[in-house]
């Protein structure tokens, strides 16, 4: 890392990841989306539930999430499976304006890359009053369905935004998928709970506090 990525001066796109990232983890909208995603799985193979977390164990391994195992090994509609999913109440979240006036100061282009769907994606920024903080939301569709932490989604959302990997940052709660960004020159963040690993550059357990020595002004109190 060259002494002028020592800060994020050099920063003109800001990656982030949605999930756990841009709303506290202690939400756990994860606690709703995975048993509706096993029932998805009982339903459409006739399978138990200790057989659906199995394989959504061994999707999760092998390729990142469910919705890519479930691509690459059947044909199944990605955005009906991701549509029930991700059919949720949403009311613990809760707008947070600190968090949307430091984005929007940011220099350069802020952009949303999650391994849902942007519709879902959409749902969740609206709640958090982020929903016109972002120049773009890349979602599982913009990736072919592949998911991070695989080359492919990195290599097909990037390319569609025209990312110039040591000129971002990326912003992430699961260390995994900050591999393939930290290998193409991307300054990568860890954001929520220590998890010391050579691809972290940072870590932060404060999105908003970590961010505002970066925007363009101090965000207002
Ligand atoms: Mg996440």
């Amino acid at each position: 890392m060259s002494p002028a990525h020592a800060t994020f001066a050099h920063v003109r796109t800001w990656v982030f990841d949605l999930d756990n990232t841009l709303y506290p983890a202690s939400v756990d909208l994860f606690g709703q989306i995975r048993p509706r995603m096993r029932d998805w799985l009982m339903q459409r193979f006739g399978i138990d539930a200790a057989a659906a977390a199995a394989m959504r164990q061994d999707y999760w391994n092998r390729y990142g999430t469910t919705l890519a195992g479930l691509v690459a090994e059947h044909r199944i509609d990605p955005l009906e499976f991701l549509a029930y999913s991700h059919d949720i109440d949403f009311s613990g979240l809760t707008p947070d304006p600190a968090l949307a006036r430091t984005i929007a100061g940011l220099p350069g282009r802020r952009v949303v890359f999650t391994n849902g769907d942007s519709a879902y994606a959409a749902r969740v920024l609206a709640a958090r009053g982020l929903g016109d903080t972002f120049d773009m939301v890349y979602g599982a569709e913009h990736a072919g369905f592949a998911s991070k932490p695989t080359p492919d989604a990195f290599a097909r959302v990037f390319a569609r935004e025209g990312l110039v990997p040591d000129a971002s940052a990326m912003f992430e709660d699961d260390a995994r998928n900050l591999v393939v960004p930290h290998g193409l020159g991307l300054r990568t963040v860890l954001v929520g709970s220590e998890e010391p690993a050579p691809q972290i550059d940072d870590h932060t357990d404060d999105l908003t506090g970590f961010l505002a020595p970066h925007t363009r002004h101090e965000p207002s109190a």
